[in-house]
């Protein structure tokens, strides 16, 4: 049976506002860059963190990207 894996979450920097948003729900997986779009710096994707926030972004720049694997 298949299963899908998070293997990264982009932030889309023509959509991102800089409202801080994501980074004031989840600290410690999204910081801002110096150009004041927010980035994913999480090692380990956190998809529960990760849904959290994009469903919280007002502007839906945030985006999940999925795997899918076999269940051994
Ligand atoms: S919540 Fe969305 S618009 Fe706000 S900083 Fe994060 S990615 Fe950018």
């Amino acid at each position: 049976m298949a299963h899908k894996r998070l293997v990264a979450v982009r932030i889309d920097n023509n959509l991102c506002v800089g409202s801080g948003t994501c980074v004031a729900s989840h600290p410690a997986k999204f910081a801002f860059q110096p150009d004041g779009h927010a980035k994913y710096v999480a090692e380990v994707p956190d998809e529960a963190a990760a849904r959290e926030a994009e469903e919280l972004c007002p502007v839906s720049a945030i985006s999940l990207v999925f795997e899918e694997e076999e269940e051994q």
